[in-house]
């Protein structure tokens, strides 16, 4: 028996996840009616994941469910936010009970870790596509903007960079290669971590701050453009995971991809050389793992340097949904 519009929405998002002080109405009115606390920021941003497009069709439903809220708390993440509530749009081709138990399971274990609930959406029939808008807080004037990097600032990378899009092109068959972390680069492709507690942690300490979604190149760019400065990254710091090391050593041109492509959701972000040690510090007793990978230059422009000193001379871009050329 299929499901109505009613049942999808009552047994799969309704009874499901939690409730916070601040939800006043939740699901099953016209809207929703929020609080938020008076003293705090409100703090917005949106994503949509579309079949085919940000995923290949046949990822696991529960993946999809993770992914779509990791994207937006990496954005909340960036901007060094306390996640709080989202809305769910979710336009599906089926309402396949089996497909929603999946998809709402990855969700809900996700919007659990962060202690964040739910609270309105739509559901609608039609191609695969799903959209997460998602709200939080901060302490007034707190945001990290990507504007605010100054000459002389180390940027910082967490985690590991080009698992996602590595992961993606084993899968594609693009790249075929053997490699022992196949499964953890995966799980980075379909569970990103997105850097919650990394972002509200160096709140205090950094100048800007960006979220690697579209390729580390293409979003440090986007950084040094809203702050009016250039950079210096040197290719022998980037953080790598032992998987994409070890496929590098024989494939040398997967620089390209580690470097363009998207999908990483780590966050990368600049403080001033004297907060070097405070900001070790924190990753010492907090369990982070922050990586210094150049630093700040007066003048604009990305440079990235070689183990030998020599710049990375092809050129890379991040994912663009619209190209100029495709006009
Ligand atoms: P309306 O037609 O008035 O917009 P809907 O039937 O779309 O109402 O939604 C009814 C209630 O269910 C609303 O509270 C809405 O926020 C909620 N809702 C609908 N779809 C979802 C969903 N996918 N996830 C969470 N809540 C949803
Ligand atoms: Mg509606």
């Amino acid at each position: 028996m299929p499901l109505s519009e009613f049942e999808i929405i009552q047994h799969y998002f309704e009874r499901q996840g939690l409730t916070r002080p601040e939800v006043l109405t939740g699901i099953g009115d016209d809207a929703a009616v929020l609080r938020p606390p008076a003293d705090r920021e409100l703090v917005i941003a949106i994503d949509t994941l579309v079949a085919g497009v940000h995923f290949p069709e046949n990822t696991p439903a529960e993946d999809i469910g993770w992914k779509v809220l990791a994207v937006n708390l990496s954005d909340l993440a960036a901007m060094g936010a306390e996640p709080a509530w989202f809305t769910l749009a979710l336009t599906m081709p089926t309402a396949s009970q089996h497909w929603l138990e999946a998809f709402s399971r990855g969700l809900f274990e996700l919007a659990q870790q962060h202690r964040i609930a739910l609270v309105g959406g739509d559901t609608t029939h039609g191609a695969l596509t799903i959209s997460v808008q998602i709200a939080g807080y901060l302490p007034p004037g707190k945001a990290i903007l990507r504007k605010g990097a100054s000459a002389g600032d180390l940027v910082y990378l967490t985690g590991t960079i080009g698992d996602a899009a590595v992961a993606l092109s084993l899968l594609l068959g693009e790249l075929k290669a053997e490699v022992p972390q196949k499964a953890e680069l995966l799980r980075r492709l379909n569970r990103p971590q997105p850097r919650v507690a990394e972002g509200q942690a160096i709140r205090e300490l950094a100048h800007c701050a960006i979220d690697i979604s579209d390729g580390l190149w293409a979003d440090i760019e986007h950084m040094l453009a809203a702050s009016g400065v250039g950079a210096r990254i040197e290719l022998s710091r980037l953080p790598l995971s032992a998987g994409v090391e070890r496929l590098l050593t024989s494939r040398p041109s997967l620089w390209r991809t580690i470097l363009g492509g998207g999908d990483d959701y780590e966050l990368c972000f600049c403080i001033s050389p004297e907060n070097r040690n405070s900001l070790e510090q924190l990753a010492q007793q907090q369990g982070f793992r922050f990586t210094c990978i150049g630093s700040i230059t007066a003048e604009p422009g990305l440079t990235c340097v070689d183990t030998g000193g020599q710049p990375l001379s092809m050129a890379v871009s991040g994912y663009q949904h619209f190209k100029k050329d495709e006009e």
